[in-house]
């Protein structure tokens, strides 16, 4: 295996380092996020009874607007550990922990976190907080509404907040840390959109939680006050009910110890009918038989050898201890089967220490008449008065008790603050109760409760308020960010549309839409300065097209230069040979005979010794001259080849024309005298090679100018002044 040079290896090393420290970077956040909104979520601020709201959760929305959903997760996690001690069940790693992976995921894909969340809770959230409740048969299925409300309310709140520490923080954070979430391109509208309902839904929920924080805790020290005084009120109204009666008896017995006892009955029926507490009333004998008695028909069925009380507590209480006597409370027989007790005092007849019998009251624990209407009257309070032994005598039949059944409740210690009663009745689920407790002095107990659950309707209302508020509220940012929008993107676009296409226009329109002035004064600008740059661009092009065509000029005039011969005005010989093989191409083409013809003067040097080279430049520019009219088509070519020495290239007509041509041009100069000095006149003349070939002959054109040589030879060598021609009717150069 070949060894990688360390050249390339530096620079990777180099990258994975980079990566790994950007990745532990991305674990560090998770983490220290994660810890962050577990220290938060530790304290949970208590909005009501056992209502909290948490707001530790933040961390993981913005973890999410960094992180991809793994790490988001485990962000989640760590925030939402302290939940698990504070509720004492895992559902909330569920429903969070989900959030987080799906608005990692959602954020992902470009959405953004608060219409994530929103659609998380909306369509994942709600449902499975629905159905863990509802498994979990507990008290709290009563909370159903209550707790999604809650709930949701919660998450939007600290999503806000989230979004709202990731607007302040993100500068800090994106130097620190490379987001693994792509970048989200906002337009104004959206922009608007995502600001304002940021800031509503948070301004709403933190006012509304705040405020009804304020009224919780009026309402709740109103509740507290309520069962403090119903409870005492109540407590006075039992106490005073059996302390009358028995003050009553007492007081009857003082009356029947001064009458004869044939007037016992009569007696006894009149008093009874001002205390109608008691259901029913005796008197009795030394010898515990019942002698007298209030109804009276309850006379009828007493046999003739009467009654005996004497086992009954409330005869050998108050006739042996000479006392007045409260009995326990019991289930009265023979007469209804209502809890009662039995009240009974000592009878005496004139000046006997001894009692001669007592008299008792059977007090219809029943007909606690105000007790009942008191707490008929308020439907949140619930009352439950026991006796010394903690049974049953009075409770509101919704609370389910059955009279003198035993009262069994446990306590709930819920917050450090506030206890709650949990009534096992039969049939119901448990519930809990907010409670007071009195203790009379016969050893009775009054407890005056308020279910929780009232408490929580009352904070029920609120949320779903905060609820309606904030739904309302989200179409009226939607409306009012659009409107907003508009009023910006309007003018924006129709600005950019003038000036996009405004190019050589000589005005703009104006902006036909109510605008910002600042936006209209940047409007005009912009059209200024679009006009200053058009004005430059067109003066520029003006100064560039001139240019261009003077350049042009000049460059044409230098190709000429470099084409033409100076002294003659003919092509030069690099430019004969372009010329000859564009020539040349198209008589190919068309198949027909080019003539090449080489022309030389005679004895020109000796003309230059004898006369001067002035008269030879003069002799060749009329030369040239000549022969340029005599050979004047456009695909004619006419080149000074050297010296004295000139090249005509020219198509071949059927008539020998060009032949014929070069003779009479080769005549006429043998009879032109070019004028000398004074009087003196100078003849020249000229011999001339030609050959006549196919075009398609050779491409080169030395070819053709050697065969013109021959024939040039030959006219020199023949004795010059004449025309030597060679017409090759082979194409080809063999
Ligand atoms: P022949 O008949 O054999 O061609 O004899 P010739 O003298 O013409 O031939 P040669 O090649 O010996 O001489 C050519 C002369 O042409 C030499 C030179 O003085 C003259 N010559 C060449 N170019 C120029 C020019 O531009 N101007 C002038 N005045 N003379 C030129
Ligand atoms: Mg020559
Ligand atoms: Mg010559």
């Amino acid at each position: 295996m070949a060894i990688a040079p360390i050249k390339t290896a530096l620079p990777l090393d180099e990258e994975i380092v980079e990566a790994k420290s950007s990745q532990s970077r991305l674990i560090i956040l998770a983490l220290a996020l994660g810890l962050f909104g577990a220290a938060l979520n530790s304290y949970p601020i208590e909005l009501a009874y056992s209502v909290s709201l948490v707001i530790g959760n933040l961390a993981f929305i913005i973890a999410a607007a960094y992180l991809r959903p793994a790490l988001t997760l485990l962000c989640a996690l760590i925030c939402v550990a302290p939940l698990l001690v504070l509720w004492g069940h895992p559902f909330g790693f569920l429903t969070f922990g989900c959030e987080a992976l799906f608005i990692s995921y959602m954020r992902g894909r470009g959405w953004y976190l608060p219409t994530a969340d929103f659609l998380y809770w909306l369509i994942i959230g709600m449902p499975m907080t629905a159905v863990i409740i509802w498994l979990n048969t507990s008290e709290s299925q009563e909370y159903l509404l209550f707790s999604l409300f809650k709930q949701s309310i919660n998450a939007v709140f600290y999503t806000a907040l989230g979004v709202i520490f990731i607007f302040v923080f993100s500068d800090k954070l994106n130097g620190w840390v490379k987001s693994q979430q792509p970048k989200l391109m906002k337009n104004l509208k959206q922009y608007l959109h995502y600001i304002l309902w940021i800031m509503s839904a948070f301004f709403v929920i933190g006012v509304c939680l705040f405020l009804s924080r304020n009224l919780n805790e009026i309402q709740q020290q109103q509740i507290e006050d309520k069962i403090d005084i119903s409870s005492q009120y109540l407590g006075r109204i039992v106490e005073s009910y059996v302390d009358d009666h028995t003050k009553a008896v007492a007081q009857i017995a003082n009356e029947l110890s001064a009458i004869e006892p044939s007037r016992y009955n009569d007696a006894l029926v009149k008093i009874h009918q001002l205390y109608p507490g008691f259901i029913t009333m005796l008197v009795t004998n030394q010898e515990a038989n019942i002698v007298a008695s209030s109804p009276r028909i309850l006379m009828k069925d007493i046999p003739q050898s009467g009654v005996s009380v004497a086992d009954r507590s409330y005869f050998t209480e108050a006739f042996f201890n000479q006392s007045v006597y409260v009995s326990p409370v019991f289930l009265g027989r023979g007469f209804g089967a209502d809890p009662i007790i039995a009240i009974s005092a000592p009878i005496y007849v004139k000046n006997n220490n001894e009692p001669a019998g007592v008299v008792e009251g059977s007090l219809n624990l029943n007909l606690f008449e105000k007790v009942n209407s008191y707490a008929a009257n308020d439907r949140e309070i619930d009352v439950v008065l026991t006796d010394g032994n903690d049974n049953v005598i009075y409770a509101e039949s919704s609370l389910g008790l059955s009279q003198l059944s035993k009262f069994n409740f446990t306590f709930n210690q819920h917050t450090n603050s506030n206890n709650f009663m949990i009534i096992e009745s039969n049939g119901s689920n448990n519930i809990r109760y907010l409670y007071r407790q009195v203790t009379l002095n016969n050893g009775w107990k009054i407890f005056v409760l308020i279910e929780h659950k009232q408490i929580l309707k009352l904070i029920e209302q609120q949320y779903l308020t905060i609820f309606i508020s904030l739904f309302l509220i989200f179409m009226l940012v939607v409306l009012l960010a659009n409107q907003f929008a508009n009023t910006l993107n309007k003018p924006l676009v129709f600005a950019l549309n003038e000036l996009a296409h405004g190019d050589g226009k000589t005005g703009y329109k104006a902006i036909p839409y109510d605008a910002p002035t600042e936006f209209l004064t940047l409007y005009d600008e912009l059209q200024q300065s679009k006009e200053k740059l058009l004005k430059q661009q067109f003066i520029l092009e003006e100064k560039v097209s001139k240019r261009t065509k003077d350049l042009n000029k000049a460059n044409k005039a230098l190709k000429e230069l470099a084409n033409i011969d100076s002294l003659t005005g003919l092509y030069n010989r690099r430019y004969l040979e372009d010329k000859f093989s564009e020539l040349q191409a198209i008589l190919s083409r068309n198949n027909a005979a080019m003539v090449v013809a080489m022309l030389d003067l005679d004895h020109f040097k000796k003309l230059n010794d004898e006369y001067g080279h002035l008269i030879g430049d003069n002799c060749l520019a009329y030369i040239s001259g000549v022969m340029k009219r005599k050979f004047d088509r456009r695909s004619d070519i006419v080149a000074r080849f050297g010296g004295e020495e000139f090249i005509i290239v020219t198509q071949s007509d059927d008539q020998n024309g060009v032949i014929q041509k070069l003779e009479e041009f080769r005549e006429e100069l043998a009879q032109h005298s070019f004028p000398h000095l004074s009087h003196q006149f100078v003849g020249i003349t000229i011999s001339i090679g030609v050959v006549t070939a196919n075009a398609k002959f050779s491409a080169d054109i030395d070819d053709w100018i050697s065969l013109a040589d021959e024939q040039l030879y030959q006219a020199k060598h023949n004795g010059r002044n004449q025309l030597a021609s060679n017409i090759l009717t082979n194409v080809s150069k063999d």
